[in-house]
């Protein structure tokens, strides 16, 4: 992971590189991902909620938080007093983010996403004059693909930013770097790729994989010919199967989308799944590697492109998906 911050600091040009560490850090595990990307030199995070916020508290000396949701009425006491910016997203926000004595924050600004975020219109009729803005940012809809919505939202975000106080700004995402140096303005925002997901082609090569969940051999059984394994008997042995029972399934986010699709890795051989993905368990064809025994340990397959293709689930599902029943070990 601290790999891949590298990678995307250094394509982010001369602009900071931070990180997305929303959905407990897309599933991996936000304090620990703040703690390693800090180490390495990152200074800008951003979470979805005040409660994600909260649970990182206290940050890494040095560090700033930002929260990408903003402030609602309910989120004003945590707001005012966590060391954490909103990002605010709508003209409600700002003025209540103004009530509240308006120190530093961040604000979006939507350039054509409408997901989150102040009309330029809104923007320019001078909204946010006399606020205390840090960071003045915006999202790209569509930088994974090649198509001009991403230079219209780069000209749209550069000609309002003269029009509005700020101090850094920032548009790219994890795929936004990939575009190039026009995109990376001050600050990128890069989440997906950190975790070792592939934005675009420009990071294959470059992006190393991070989650690779394990599972453990409960059972191994010979299933005759002709026999079936799993709930409705969707996979019938063509031939006498050596068939091995791990201890994981949909609950712990290897979604019933990998049935008959996935596999399992022992080394180099994989090891297909077999008839329907369990909520706690996930049959697998152990034919190719006859020395596995109950209580040996398999990966998952979690290749993300790879995954994501097996699937049909996107990249960032598959990390987001990964349930608490893991134990999150870090390896160097
Ligand atoms: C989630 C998010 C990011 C990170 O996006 P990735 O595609 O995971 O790199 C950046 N900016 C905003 C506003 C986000 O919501």
């Amino acid at each position: 992971m601290v790999a891949n911050w590298r990678w995307l600091n250094a394509q982010s040009g001369g602009a900071a590189c931070g990180a997305a560490v929303k959905a407990d850090g897309y599933g991996l595990g936000a304090r620990e991902v703040v703690r390693q990307l800090a180490a390495a030199g990152c200074r800008d995070f951003f979470v979805a909620t005040w409660a994600e916020a909260a649970a990182l508290m206290p940050l890494p000396a040095g560090v700033a938080l930002s929260v990408l949701h903003g402030v609602r009425p309910e989120d004003m006491a945590a707001a005012t007093s966590l060391n954490a910016r909103p990002v605010l997203n709508t003209s409600d926000q700002v003025r209540r983010w103004r009530a509240a004595g308006g120190g530093v924050c961040d604000v979006m600004i939507d350039t054509g996403i409408n997901r989150l975020g102040l009309a330029p219109q809104d923007v320019a009729a001078g909204l946010l004059d006399g606020l205390q803005v840090d960071v003045l940012m915006s999202h790209l809809a569509c930088a994974d693909e090649d198509v001009e919505d991403n230079d219209r939202q780069r000209r749209a975000f550069l000609s309002l930013a003269d029009s509005v106080p700020h101090r850094r700004l920032s548009l790219a995402n994890s795929a936004g770097i990939c575009l190039g140096a026009d995109y990376a303005f001050d600050l990128t925002r890069p989440g997906v790729a950190l975790y070792g997901g592939i934005p675009r082609a420009e990071a294959t090569g470059h992006i190393r994989q991070v989650a690779r969940p394990e599972a453990e051999i409960l059972q191994r059984r010979l299933v005759p010919a002709g026999s079936s394994v799993g709930y409705n008997a969707t996979w019938t042995a063509a031939r006498d199967t050596e068939v091995a029972i791990l201890n994981i399934g949909y609950a712990d986010g290897i979604l019933r989308g990998f049935s008959g699709t996935g596999h399992a890795l022992a080394g180099e051989i994989a090891l297909p799944f077999i008839g329907r993905v369990s909520m706690d368990l996930i049959a697998i064809d152990v034919t190719a590697a006859p020395d596995l025994r109950e209580g040996d340990w398999v990966a998952i397959d979690y290749d993300l492109p790879r995954a994501a293709a097996a699937s049909g689930l996107a990249q960032y599902e598959l990390l987001t998906s990964l349930g608490d029943r893991f134990e999150r070990v870090w390896m160097d």
